[in-house]
């Protein structure tokens, strides 16, 4: 399935060359002691800059919602629909959100509640994309 090939900019950095390791790091607020995706400036609650360190995060999560992509409008990804997107809640801080096609999960079957496990794709020569799939 094409999926979008990220380019890193300054800020997302740290993001993708962890992801490229396998590894899932989010930013972390030390003074709200919150995690924040996607990588912003400062703290979206307390607005600090400082506060903020790159912190890893065990790759588990919920499915709080899902839908599935009928009519899309992103020319590479027509030809794999219907095709899913799933909001997938981080366990390690529920007001972390991240989406995803899901992959192993056929469209209309997805299991809202369900646990999920971060996995990892190579969308282009070592740049890899981060995933969700079910947990078995
Ligand atoms: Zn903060």
């Amino acid at each position: 399935m094409p999926k979008l090939i990220p380019v890193p900019d300054a800020l997302s950095k740290p993001f993708w060359d962890a992801v490229n390791q396998r590894r899932l790091v989010l930013q972390h607020c030390a003074a709200c002691n919150r995690l924040q995706y996607p990588p912003q400036q400062a703290c979206q609650v307390c607005n600090s800059a400082a506060s903020l360190t790159w912190k890893e995060v065990e790759g588990r999560g919920h499915i709080a919602a899902s839908i599935v992509i009928e009519d899309g409008r992103l020319n590479r990804r027509m030809p794999d629909q219907p095709y899913n997107l799933a909001m997938v809640t981080l366990d390690a801080d529920q007001r972390v959100n991240f989406y995803s096609n899901l992959p192993g999960t056929p469209p209309y079957k997805v299991p809202v509640g369900a646990a999920v496990e971060v996995m990892f794709e190579e969308v282009a020569p070592g740049q890899l994309i981060h995933e969700w799939r079910v947990v078995a």
